[in-house]
């Protein structure tokens, strides 16, 4: 199996262990492989640590949340130029984090400010905004890299696959759209898969979002059709370890009546092609 989406320590919040605990953890479940991700630093040199002391295809990237600048293109061309392979558009610090009350970096100090970021069409650019977001789109399509659209809204991640598709980026992921935020209905998550992008189901919806149901997800999970990718998003303490947490949620699907044999892939076969060259 391939896990497309787990946190580790060291990170601003509690995690249940460390990244050579995590890796440890895949290793022994017969992974092949993982993307580590953080909200407010570059995973790129602790994935290369890792993958090069486990034999396993661990793979880094950055969040393009205030501590990295934002929708910087200086902080993703490094991450780029330097081994990374997914850029994730803003998370914490997404606007929609704000208004959901999901937890944020200035939660951990009042002194910041509680600034947002966004993209079209809720934030109209300036200038200097705009064509620092046309460059890193630009940087992602170059680096044939993994543009995950994070936890902006429903209508932004729509304007992200356009400007995607514009500019050839095929690998194009959809973070967990039936989570609180985006909150992207199914009818349009199917309309955006059929038109090729992928869509990203977790295990920590099933035990951390309220109102989430296993019959929910499996809708979710059928809208997607052969772009489903499902993924841990584990490494919260109170979550089972990030291994048996991916596990977990083929079984609940598997369970809804989805094809073992799809589930498996998008486990493991397609979250692989997705992020690997
Ligand atoms: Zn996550």
């Amino acid at each position: 199996m391939f896990d497309v989406h787990v946190h580790a320590a060291p990170d601003v919040l509690g995690r249940i262990g460390f990244d050579a605990e995590i890796c440890a953890s895949y290793a022994a479940a017969g992974f092949s492989g993982f993307v580590l991700k953080a909200h407010h630093e570059s995973t790129v040199g602790r994935a290369s640590l890792l993958a090069r002391s486990s034999g396993l295809d661990v793979v880094g990237g950055l969040a393009l949340n205030r501590g990295a600048g934002g929708v910087n293109p200086a902080a993703v061309l490094s991450t780029l130029a330097s081994g990374g392979r997914v850029i994730w558009f803003p998370t914490a610090d997404a606007h929609t984090q704000e208004t959901a009350q999901l937890p944020r970096l200035n939660d951990l100090d009042p002194r910041l400010d509680r600034a947002t970021l966004a993209v079209p069409p809720v934030l109209i650019p300036d200038k200097r905004a705009s064509s620092d977001l046309s460059l890193v789109l630009d940087l992602i399509a170059e680096h044939d890299a993994v543009l995950c659209t994070g936890h902006l809204s429903g209508p932004e991640c729509r304007w992200l696959f356009e400007q995607a598709q514009q500019r050839g980026i095929t690998r194009f992921l959809l973070t967990h759209p039936s989570y609180t935020v985006p909150g992207i209905p199914v009818a349009d998550i199917a309309e955006l898969a059929d038109r090729g992008a992928f869509v990203e189901i977790t295990a920590y919806q099933l035990w951390h979002q309220p109102g989430m149901t296993a019959a929910r997800l499996a809708e979710v999970a059928r809208a997607a059709g052969d772009k489903l990718i499902l993924a841990s998003d584990a490494g919260q303490p109170e979550s089972p370890q990030p291994p048996a947490a991916l596990q977990e949620l083929v079984s609940v699907l598997a369970r809804e009546g989805l094809d073992p044999g799809r589930l498996a892939a998008a486990a493991d076969d397609i979250p692989r092609k997705l992020v690997l060259s």
